[in-house]
């Protein structure tokens, strides 16, 4: 298929690891020049010296939670690779987890501060260019949680409920200067992220970090069908082609990759 954005630049946050980083190396595949973004203190130059040898890929350390941050990221991007038409932002964190009384105002705001507010900060940077060009797409990542709250996660589940929700408004306010707005919402991936999450539950219970995942997968995910966890690459596929020309008529849509988690049609 042919995806039809080797013209376009794109921004991926997020993008020293799991979801943000197959996102980038997809997008290079399609001819796309990439600018990738993260936190400081990872390994972004290697990231970027990793996907180098698929196209045209620059690097700025940036923090989603911080506006003057996310200011100087847009400026450095713009000056590089040019004003993005694509932005994805894979930034995130679990955040505060645990019983819902114990978790405090700090444990909630900094998870709603990095998820939400993240992406409200990189989405009101970009758009602006998009609508001067009459072309964008805004791929925001939320998560099965956000329809289906999970009781020791409702920090982060709530965060995730904004972020589809606040792609739905986005659609409806810039869909018509052609900036298509949606979320992809992936239950499980096999990431960093919740490779934390297994060795956590492996020490937890005394078992291999193997079994961790087959007890949470019958426990916690019994909608997942193919009882697996995903792979990252499967995400950023459905990623990439809402950014695509072939995704031209979608807009405001939560686009699950979650094997069947989300129990409801
Ligand atoms: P990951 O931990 O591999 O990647 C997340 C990246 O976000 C990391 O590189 C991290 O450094 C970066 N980040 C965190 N805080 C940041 C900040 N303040 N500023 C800039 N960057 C920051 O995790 P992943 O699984 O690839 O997650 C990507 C997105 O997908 C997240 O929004 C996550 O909530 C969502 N998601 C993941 C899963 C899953 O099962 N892995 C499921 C549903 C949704």
């Amino acid at each position: 298929m042919n995806l039809d954005i080797s013209d376009r630049i794109a921004l991926v946050t997020g993008a020293d690891s799991g979801i943000g980083k197959e996102t980038a190396r997809r997008l290079l595949e399609a001819g796309v020049r990439v600018a990738i973004s993260d936190k400081a203190g990872g390994e972004l130059d290697r990231t970027v010296a990793e996907l180098s040898a698929l196209g045209e890929v620059v690097g700025v350390e940036a923090d989603v939670t911080d506006g003057v941050s996310v200011t100087a990221l847009f400026s450095a991007v713009r000056d590089q690779v040019g004003d993005p038409d694509i932005l994805v932002n894979c930034a995130g964190v679990t955040g505060a987890t645990g019983d819902f009384l114990e978790v405090d105002d700090k444990g909630w705001l900094e998870t709603l501060d990095i998820n939400l507010m993240g992406a409200v900060r990189t989405a009101r940077a970009a758009i602006p260019a998009m609508r001067a060009k009459g072309w964008g797409r805004v791929v925001l990542i939320g998560s099965e949680d956000g329809v289906q709250p999970y009781v020791d996660e409702l920090a982060y589940c709530a965060s995730k409920a904004g972020i589809i929700n606040l792609a739905k408004g986005l659609s409806k306010a810039y869909g018509p200067d052609n900036i298509l707005v949606n979320t992809v919402s992936p239950a499980f991936i096999a990431t960093p992220m919740t490779d934390k999450m297994m060795a956590k539950r492996a020490e937890e219970r005394g078992v291999d970090v193997e079994r961790a995942i087959e007890s949470f997968l019958e426990e916690e995910r019994p909608g997942m069908a193919l009882k697996r966890r995903g792979r990252a690459e499967e995400v950023a596929d459905m990623i990439v082609f809402l950014c695509s020309e072939r995704a031209s008529f979608i807009n405001g849509a939560n686009m699950r990759v979650d094997s069947g988690s989300v129990m409801t049609i």
